[in-house]
């Protein structure tokens, strides 16, 4: 199943996306995970893409774009993907149909994350990450050390949740991302709202329903 995740930063798509991904047995893609790993290394996408995040400002469709086509390409994808923060723009849903279609394939559900404003801004506002293995945590602070077995590094805050980059991004979200969802629902993919408040399996177990019915709508098609 090729599967895409909606909605606003903090809302647990990481999270969620990874648990899906497992269950369906196929790897996932998440745009903020390949564009931070280019900064680290330090090379020209990297480079450019900095600038954006930081500030909590969307980075360009066309680099967005070129990572998904390649991405998508790659064997390990051909049966499926869980796109997590993939699509953000109208242009880039419109991209997305484009780079499925030359590959004979299309996307089976987009499953929304509906969380409040205040409630990203305090999971945000909470979060730490740890520098080497990447995992995100709340209720830690920054300097603590990683509590992954084995991992060894050390959380910090990201630069882009910051109060200045959260207000940004949310505002990206309000302006760029939300028109997405009436894109998608003209045209006619199938579209299922997820509570993202509460504790994490009961999330799990929203999406385990979504994606039942997600498949179970492929069958029938
Ligand atoms: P995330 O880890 O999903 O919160 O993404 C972190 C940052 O990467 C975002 O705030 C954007 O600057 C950039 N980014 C990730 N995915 C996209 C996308 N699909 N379109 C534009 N910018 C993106």
């Amino acid at each position: 199943m090729n599967i895409l995740l909606l909605g606003p930063p903090g809302a647990g798509k990481g999270t969620q996306g990874e648990r899906v991904a497992e269950r369906l047995g196929v790897p996932k893609i998440a745009t903020g995970d390949v564009l931070r790993a280019a900064v680290r290394e330090g090379t020209s996408m990297g480079l450019a893409a900095k600038g954006f995040m930081d500030r909590g400002a969307l980075v360009p469709d066309d680099v967005i774009l070129g990572i998904v086509k390649e991405a998508l390409a790659t064997p390990e994808m051909s049966s499926g993907v869980v796109l997590d923060g993939v699509v953000r723009t109208v242009p880039q849903a419109q991209g997305l149909k484009r780079v499925f279609a030359d590959l004979r394939r299309s996307l089976d559900c987009v499953l929304m994350f509906d969380i409040a404003d205040d409630e990203v801004v305090r999971r945000l506002g909470g979060r730490t990450v740890c520098e080497r293995c990447q995992t995100p945590y709340t209720g830690k602070a920054p300097g603590d050390p990683c509590p992954r077995p084995g991992c060894g590094g050390t959380l910090v805050r990201r630069k882009d949740d910051e109060p200045s980059a959260i207000r940004t991004r949310m505002q990206a979200y309000r302006e760029q991302t939300e028109p997405v969802v009436a894109w998608y629902r003209a045209d006619g993919t199938h579209f299922i709202r997820i509570d993202a408040v509460g504790a994490v399996d009961d999330v799990t177990r929203r999406v385990v329903e979504a994606l039942d019915e997600c498949g179970s709508e492929g069958e029938r098609r």
